[in-house]
């Protein structure tokens, strides 16, 4: 589904992988705010989807919204091929789409696992090996991956997403260091506790007390995120690349 509120041309191009709820769908509205046309995709939830669409409309933004799963390459790259055709050259990757299947260790079941680490690790690959020949082509495109506090200390009853979310920092740094010189920067954020669905089942008193350990008090809000987002893919972040940048409220000091 392509939509076009203006038809304004050359406004840059973003794609945003999980852009229907929470976390992803503040970044698609963010950078619509901030003068994008936005792609992206989603899995389970074609209502959702529809309500960011509208909002990234209203700022004026070209959407082109896919339910494209990531743990899929060849749908992947579809979707990013797409994006290019239809709203242009991308400028802009965030791989937002992620899951927790928490359990402890010793209980995990390989599905547990699987599913985890396809998702926020294999899932960041797919989508930055298909838009990586867009953007070095141009020789300029910034890339945001969603790592968490969970991938640089690790988590209790999160092994699979602890190790898949360490996964996408040497990724992301890698990524970094390899393409730099063409003019592409990587960056990892790593949020703390931010109140989205992905924090829905945890149960009162387990929210009460992660509150307790965050220093400023409280959990983070999705547009914080896409603040730090919105700041990081823009030219006044020029000079940084390679870093896992952490958002929250000092949790891990
Ligand atoms: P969320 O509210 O559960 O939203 C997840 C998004 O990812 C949804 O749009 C979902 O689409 C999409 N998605 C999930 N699996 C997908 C797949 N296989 N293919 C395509 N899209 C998929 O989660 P969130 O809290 O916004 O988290 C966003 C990112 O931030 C994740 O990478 C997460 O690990 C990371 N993060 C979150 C927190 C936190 O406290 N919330 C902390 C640290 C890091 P459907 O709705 O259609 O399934």
């Amino acid at each position: 589904m392509t939509t076009s509120a203006f038809n304004v041309a050359a406004r840059p191009v973003a794609l945003v992988s999980g852009g229907s709820r929470g976390i992803g769908r503040a970044i698609v509205t963010r950078l619509a705010e901030d003068g994008y046309d936005v792609a992206f995709c989603y899995r389970t939830r074609p209502d959702a989807a529809d309500q960011t669409a509208e909002v990234a409309a209203r700022h004026g933004a070209r959407t082109l919204v896919r339910r494209v799963d990531v743990t899929d390459s060849a749908l992947t790259r579809d979707f990013v091929a797409a994006a290019e055709a239809e709203l242009g050259a991308l400028d802009v990757v965030v791989t937002a789409a992620g899951i927790t299947r928490n359990q402890p260790l010793a209980l995990m079941d390989d599905t547990q696992w699987q599913d985890v680490v396809r998702t926020n690790l294999d899932g960041t690959y797919h989508l930055c090996r298909a838009a990586l020949p867009f953007l070095i082509k141009r020789q300029k495109g910034a890339i945001i991956t969603m790592s968490s506090i969970a991938g640089v200390y690790g988590s209790v009853m999160q092994t699979n997403y602890s190790a898949a979310k360490a996964g996408v920092i040497g990724f992301t740094r890698a990524l970094a260091k390899e393409y730099g010189k063409l003019g592409v920067r990587a960056n990892a954020v790593a949020p703390g506790f931010i109140d989205t669905d992905m924090m829905a089942s945890m149960n009162p008193a387990t929210r009460d007390k992660h509150r307790k350990n965050i220093p400023l008090g409280r959990f983070g809000e999705p547009e914080e995120v896409a603040d730090l987002v919105s700041f990081l893919v823009s030219d006044r972040a020029g000079y940084i690349t390679g870093q896992v940048v952490g958002i929250d409220g000092g949790l891990a000091i």
